[in-house]
């Protein structure tokens, strides 16, 4: 059955995307001041859109709670209580003045499909929960996927005495907030409980746009591993010290910048390179900088592409130090690794676009998402919805209501043929 009708006066209706496109709307009116969209875990605002999440969860037919982190969590039974279930979710959490549609896209679009089988009073062989992940930005504490962590059962206890730029600890933040910081480990699932977790995301991206197509599947959330470098070479007079006798960080720092590009825009396969800050010092007009450090952000499509990326440039790095006679030092401040999105469970994605008309087009996540938390419980896959100009984290973030309603009809068509993995056969 098409979602899609056209209604007697011709207007063309997407009865699953209205009402998400409205829902959206609703949620994104929830923030901390009126002129831009933040709505940073733990805060009053925040508790407001759980509760209104938490209402349209019990219209479509769910048991719904608040759990101990603050997740969001409805229920929709399967043919008898208590199957396994095929578990939904996103973020409800956003970054400071945010776009409505990274996170609460993929929550409001599984409400809507659960809400269309209690409609219709359809049950299925499994479950379905959805689940409105409390904290995935990491916005408020210097931790990410706090939510999902806590679901999945790897919550580090260390992140409760973390303080905000206020002071306040995440402990006294979740009593604040009416929930009890000594017991989060009750929000852990067990592995028996999820036969898998999908969630369905805006893209983030520019791809789905230029290949037309309103939707994506997902191979796998992009590990990335996180560098910091500096460079030391001589500070002096920008007047007295002749050209052939400098030692510039900061020219040293620029032609490695440039190799870093260089070197991820040649590469076929994905790989993406970042500098995204840098601090020259002294940082006068009129002196040569003598110290100069940056950052790098390199992600790719595997592990062991991003491990010998992150290996070739750390030499060519090296080797431009070396020539300038600067001082190198590079230290790894962060890495994940790459979670890929499930076969199996890709499959039944894929077959899922394929039967609404899409085309069945794959490409990886270059941003982070729930499920790399999510991959130690469950295996994973991602639905990627087309959003204007790929942009994200900004006011003008954007999706269509043609692509929020295929994007649903997609999830929903996967609910409804959805296959549990097959044990491996024993022996
Ligand atoms: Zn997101």
């Amino acid at each position: 059955m098409s979602m899609t009708m056209v209604a007697s006066d011709g207007a063309r209706q997407l009865l699953l995307g209205d009402e998400i496109v409205g829902r959206i709307n609703r949620l994104g009116d929830i923030s901390e001041a009126p002129e831009h969209l933040a709505r940073i875990f733990l805060t009053p605002e925040h508790r407001a859109a759980a509760d209104l999440i938490l209402s349209w969860m019990r219209d479509a037919g769910m048991a719904a709670h608040l759990d101990a982190i603050g997740n969001v969590c409805g229920r929709y039974e399967g043919n008898r209580p208590g199957l396994p279930c095929l578990m939904l979710g996103s973020h409800y959490d956003t970054v400071r003045d945010a776009g409505k549609w990274d996170g609460p896209l993929g929550i409001i679009t599984a409400i809507s499909c659960v809400a269309d089988l209690h409609k219709r009073g359809k049950r299925l062989p499994f479950a379905i929960e959805v689940v409105g992940f409390a904290d995935e930005e990491g916005v408020r504490f210097a931790s990410t996927l706090l939510g999902s962590r806590a679901v999945a059962g790897t919550f580090v206890e260390s992140v409760l005495g973390g303080k905000d730029r206020a002071g306040i600890t995440m402990r006294e933040a979740m009593i604040a907030f009416g929930l009890d910081p000594d017991h989060i480990g009750a929000a852990a699932r067990a592995p028996g409980e999820l036969l898998a977790y999908v969630e369905l995301h805006i893209e983030q991206g520019p791809v789905l746009e230029a290949k037309n197509l309103p939707v994506g599947v997902v191979t796998a959330i992009a590990g990335a591993t996180r560098l910091a470098a500096s460079l030391t070479g001589m500070a002096g007079h920008a007047g007295t010290v002749p050209m052939a006798l400098r030692r510039d960080a900061l020219t040293g720092a620029a032609e490695c910048i440039v190799a870093i590009e260089e070197f991820c825009r040649t590469d076929p396969d994905g790989l993406v390179g970042t500098v995204g800050h840098i601090d020259a010092m002294p940082g006068a007009t009129n002196v040569i900088p003598g110290h100069v450090s940056f950052t790098m952000d390199i992600r790719a499509p595997t592990d062991s592409h991003r491990r010998r990326a992150v290996a070739d440039i750390v030499r060519r790095i090296e080797g431009i130090a070396k020539a300038r006679a600067l001082a190198l030092q590079v230290d790894v401040t962060h890495e994940n690794r790459t979670v890929p999105c499930a076969p199996w469970l890709k499959a039944q994605v894929a077959e899922a676009v394929a039967a609404e008309g899409f085309a069945v087009f794959e490409l990886p996540s270059g941003a982070g998402h729930d499920g790399m938390a999510m991959i130690d419980i469950a295996d994973v896959a991602m639905i990627f919805v087309r959003c204007r100009g790929g942009i994200s984290h900004h006011p003008d973030e954007h999706v269509e209501a043609a692509d929020a309603d295929a994007g649903a009809r997609v999830l929903l068509r996967l609910i409804e043929n959805f296959r549990p993995r097959e044990k491996a056969e024993p022996g």
